[in-house]
């Protein structure tokens, strides 16, 4: 659901501004219905009128994308550093990352305009599981893996079960890699989890979000998904 005058705005007809005057004005129905609070809030499936005039809604896109380290989960950056929608200058659509990857993780990123399908991918109540694959500092021991597979104490509080696989241990140059997959969404969760058993990350991928994959994407690339894949998502 996103703001009326917002709606308003992205559709091209007026500024933000202009926008909330037309709605104040009583200028603009929704479904029918004369709307006069700005605070209203507006799904894909409302019909808005401008001036008895109906807008189109933007068309709805939705992309995968392996998103290269050094690079910000955000559409713009106050600091001038890559943004990931850098990544797609073709696209006319104001699209945007559901959820964030650390400016120094790489791997699956969402992106769309569809702030109802943002919502629920971000919303806990789903659940989506998330693996990551973590270059740890040093060697954990069986009983801090177990640890993060129970729930681990963060200063948000404890983390729900993991699923945890070591998969490299290297004695010789003291470090392990390791794949997690995670329900949650936490700011930092990864890093902050292995923090928490002493082995900070020093290397951190995602590989997995539900059931999509990187397959066939090198960094930088994207791919649209298909209808059936958001079907299966939302
Ligand atoms: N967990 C992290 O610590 N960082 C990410 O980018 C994603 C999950």
């Amino acid at each position: 659901m996103e703001r009326l005058q917002k709606v308003i705005a992205h559709a091209g007809i007026a500024s933000r501004r202009k926008a909330e005057e037309l709605i104040v004005k009583g200028k603009v129905k929704v479904n029918g219905q004369v709307v006069k609070e700005l605070g209203t809030k507006v799904s894909g499936n409302d019909r808005i009128e401008v001036e008895g005039v109906q807008i189109e809604s933007e068309e709805k896109v939705y992309y995968l994308f392996y998103k290269p380290r050094a690079v910000i989960s955000a559409a713009s950056d106050d600091k001038g550093r890559q943004v990931v929608t850098d990544f797609f200058p073709h696209i006319s659509q104001r699209i945007y990352p559901i959820g964030r990857l650390d400016y120094d993780t790489s791997g699956l990123l969402l992106l769309t305009n569809d702030g109802e399908f943002a919502n629920a991918i971000m919303h806990p109540r789903y659940e989506i599981p998330k693996t990551y694959v973590a270059r740890l500092k040093g060697l954990p021991s069986r009983e801090a893996i177990k640890k993060l597979e129970h729930g681990i104490m963060l200063e948000d509080g404890k983390t729900a079960p993991a699923k945890v696989k070591v998969t490299s241990f290297d004695k010789k140059m003291n470090k392990a890699i390791v794949e997690i997959t995670i329900h949650e969404g936490r700011n930092r969760q990864v890093r902050r989890m292995f923090e928490a058993i002493g082995h900070p990350v020093s290397k951190l991928k995602r590989e997995k979000l539900a059931f999509l994959t990187l397959h066939g994407l090198n960094a930088g690339e994207a791919r649209e998904l298909s209808p059936h894949e958001v079907k299966l998502l939302r």
